[in-house]
């Protein structure tokens, strides 16, 4: 069979690195330590990401790693480790007198630090690194763990984007689900962040949650519209093996996940889009619709995307430096004995072939529904439509291309399931490879 004619794919997770992690091994990670050693490639933006591993309790379909039974001397023996962590990065050559470009504070739950221990760890940041330059500093926040003071304390230390894990409004669906927040914090939280002015407000939703009906879900993205955020991210749910969902799932013998199958959910998806559409917001990737696509931008995603730097801080974050990915400790006991010994606690890392770095920004920026190939001409000397030429093809096959010349673009059903249409760009080797 050849591959124009091969049958869709049917499995579906979310793409957001390649070569797939399963690559990426302990025996590398000396050479994060190399590339960190080295100047940096003129021209490469710096960001820096932390992870705030602590959620006020853990939803049913959370596969991040987080914890819930953290007290407040285990919190502030993390913000201690964080910032040793920080100050052990910046002394290396690669930093070569940069300033972050872009901040992200990821998680678990970021707003689920105190005023205190926020005030104590980004004070201590901004002695290390400032980040009085940044274009753009991204702070993940639930609900119900925002109050007046707390919202009013992130504008003032420079939060541009305040992305709210509001991921449904329905009481039935976040109970259900095991979502710490409840619908009245959504509408509370929101109107204290708009009174405050950030820059940019994101609200996450995620389609297909347990209980999800199409009433239920044209409600939700009713009351988004309502809002008014300037930016949506959407999500189709997925079941991994490490959420409770699947552990239940499971110990009851069954052999499928109690939420929509995958076609439903990008009927819910696509339904939200056209909904935002017609309220005026534009779809600039698989799962952003944002208000004003001139003003409102995702730098950290956009940087990224196109092989920025990034200095990874927290238990199991993820970094790139110079051409090598590599992931911190992922339990918290080694991540906090290695910086208590001094040393940076990378885990595990991978410096990619430079194909693999073209195949990665390459199927990373198709997310984004369209691809420059001026941008990999200029950048990696590769003619995309040649090189990926049977791949192009099979993806056209199905029914999801467009654009011609150096415009390579998806089609908005092919958009909806991105994720597994990337899968034709892999190498054989990474392509029947587990992925985490
Ligand atoms: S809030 Fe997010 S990180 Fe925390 S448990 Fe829920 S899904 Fe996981």
């Amino acid at each position: 069979m050849t591959r124009a004619t091969r049958e869709k794919p049917v499995g579906n997770y979310f793409i957001s690195n390649y070569p797939p992690y399963s690559f990426w091994k302990p025996e590398f990670a000396a050479e994060a330590a190399r590339a960190m050693d080295r100047p940096p490639a003129p021209g490469t933006p710096l960001g820096v990401y932390l992870h705030i591993p602590f959620c006020r309790k853990r939803c049913h379909f959370c596969y991040f790693r987080v914890y819930t039974d953290k007290n407040a001397e285990e919190i502030q023996g993390y913000i201690d480790a964080s910032l040793a962590e920080l100050a052990l990065a910046a002394r290396k050559p690669f930093v070569g007198g940069r300033r972050p470009d872009f901040v992200y504070f990821g998680g678990g739950t970021p707003s689920f630090l105190s005023v205190r221990q926020l005030t104590e760890l980004t004070d201590g940041m901004k002695r290390i690194l400032p980040w009085d330059r940044a274009e753009e500093v991204t702070f993940e926040c639930e609900p119900g763990t925002l109050t007046e003071p707390k919202i009013q304390y992130l504008r003032d230390m420079g939060v541009t984007r305040l992305s709210l894990g509001v991921e449904h409004f329905d009481p039935e669906i976040l109970e259900l689900n095991g979502r710490a927040h409840g619908d009245r914090e959504i509408g509370r939280s929101y109107g204290f962040a708009r009174s405050v002015g950030f820059p940019q407000i994101n609200i996450d939703l995620i389609a297909g949650m347990m209980g999800e009906t199409d009433e239920k879900w044209r409600d939700a993205v009713e009351k988004t519209v309502e809002l008014a955020p300037d930016s949506v991210t959407i999500y189709q749910m997925e079941i991994p093996y490490n959420t409770t969902i699947f552990q239940d799932m499971k110990a009851a013998g069954r052999e499928t996940a109690p939420v929509a199958d995958w076609p439903t959910k990008r009927r819910w998806v696509a339904e939200a889009f056209e909904r935002l559409e017609g309220a005026g917001y534009a779809v600039t990737s698989a799962y952003t619709a944002v208000r004003d696509p001139r003003r409102t931008k995702f730098v950290y995603r956009d940087r990224l995307w196109t092989g920025a730097d990034l200095v990874a801080l927290g238990v199991a974050s993820f970094g790139h430096i110079q051409g090598t990915h590599y992931q911190n400790e992922h339990d918290w006991d080694p991540y906090l004995r290695r910086l208590r010994a001094g040393e940076l606690p990378v885990y595990r890392a991978l410096t990619p072939s430079p194909e693999e770095r073209l195949i990665r920004e390459l199927l990373l920026q198709f997310k984004l529904g369209r691809v420059d190939a001026g941008y990999f001409r200029k950048k990696f000397g590769a003619e995309i439509r040649e090189r990926f030429s049977e791949a192009l093809e099979t993806i056209a096959d199905w029914g999801f291309l467009e654009g011609e010349g150096d415009e390579i673009r998806l089609n908005r059903e092919g958009l909806l399931q991105v994720d597994r249409l990337v899968h034709e760009f892999f190498l054989p080797r990474h392509r029947d490879a587990r992925y985490t």
